[in-house]
């Protein structure tokens, strides 16, 4: 327990000579966009650094996802999701895999976060995020990661599964933008967070990349781990995330460089629900909000043990929900292809 808290003090400790230093090389701004020249003026006042340290105060008794377990990270505990309050990353790398407006030529700059508050049953990355693969980083090397990959080329930053290291990430964020960093902040996450994570958030996200995953809150609890309000959570989420960020367009370089990217997974057996949050988003959002429906889903992980997620999807069920998203009006739709 001491070891950890240790860890993470050091870890914050550095940051203010880090800082420092920062602010005597910081790049003057360049070929960035209004919200990245907005986000090094958050540098410059301290403001990043300011929301971070409210970030990692909420670690105290973790209250960062809905989960809101209480754990006491920065004594050392683990929470639900596994994360004590040192940072651990399972892998970094640009990803050309992503959706094509945040892939470019560069590929997307993802950095794979370990653990995960959701813990869903069919994860497809459990080795990462129930096993726990990955290695223990200091916050510092987060920025060097970032500024490495927009180095090679990549067209952003693209945290996955960032919630329960967001005070990290805004923290390293800061150290990186001040020694230049000048592409978006894509928040790549499962979609249900707390308000009070996200209002933290605005300003300093350029891209919410969110899943909505359930329609129904008896599905969510039964397939991510008792998360019977994933719905509503994340319904409110998305408007939050909406106000922040706006409808995501492509800008004349085929690239998003801001807005709300939504990601629906349609389920066998109607497991997701796909018809009422495709209702709900054309009810709620403009009807030229993005949405991916994916039709990727495979039964990773313990899904075998579940009937209904035991297979993967078939053509007439992802047909069904393209028919579904179509015939609500909604416009800016990417539809991936049926695996073969
Ligand atoms: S982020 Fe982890 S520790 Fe914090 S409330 Fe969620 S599950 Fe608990």
């Amino acid at each position: 327990m001491k070891r950890t808290r240790r860890i993470f003090l050091q870890q914050f400790g550095s940051i203010l000579a880090v800082g420092a230093w920062a602010g005597m090389t910081e790049a003057a701004g360049g070929k960035s966009s209004p919200a990245i020249r907005s986000r090094l003026e958050m540098h410059r006042r301290g403001e990043l650094r300011e929301r971070g340290e409210k970030l990692r105060d909420m670690m105290k008794e973790c209250e960062l996802c809905p989960r809101m377990c209480g754990a006491k990270r920065l004594e050392g505990e683990r929470g639900f999701c596994s994360a004590s309050a040192q940072l651990e990353i399972s892998s970094h790398h640009p990803h050309f895999g992503e959706e094509r407006p945040l892939v470019g030529r560069g590929g997307s700059g993802t950095i794979f976060l370990t653990h995960c508050g959701l813990r869903c049953v069919f994860c497809i990355n459990w080795e990462l995020s129930h096993r726990g693969d990955g290695v223990e980083r200091e916050i510092e090397d987060m920025a060097a990661m970032m500024i490495d990959l927009e180095g090679m080329g990549c067209v952003n930053i693209n945290v996955v599964t960032p919630t329960h290291y967001a005070p990290h990430i805004v923290l390293a964020l800061d150290i990186a933008v001040g020694k230049g960093l000048t592409v978006p902040l894509v928040w790549n996450t499962c979609g249900w967070e707390r308000l009070e994570t996200l209002r933290l958030l605005d300003g300093i996200v350029d891209i919410y990349l969110p899943d909505f995953k359930y329609s129904s809150g008896e599905m969510a609890a039964k397939y991510s781990a008792g998360a019977r309000d994933y719905p509503k959570v994340t319904q409110q989420a998305l408007l939050e995330m909406q106000r922040q960020v706006g409808t995501a367009h492509p800008a004349p370089d085929s690239l998003v460089h801001r807005g709300l990217m939504i990601r629906h997974l349609v389920m066998p057996n109607g497991v997701s629900g796909t018809g009422r949050v495709i209702h709900w988003i054309a009810k709620n959002l403009p009807k030229d909000t993005y949405l991916n429906l994916m039709s990727q889903y495979t039964p990773a992980y313990m899904a075998s043990r579940y009937p209904d997620i035991s297979r993967r999807l078939t053509r007439e069920e992802f047909e069904e929900a393209v028919k579904q998203a179509e015939l609500a009006g909604l416009t800016n739709l990417e539809i991936q292809p049926m695996p073969r």
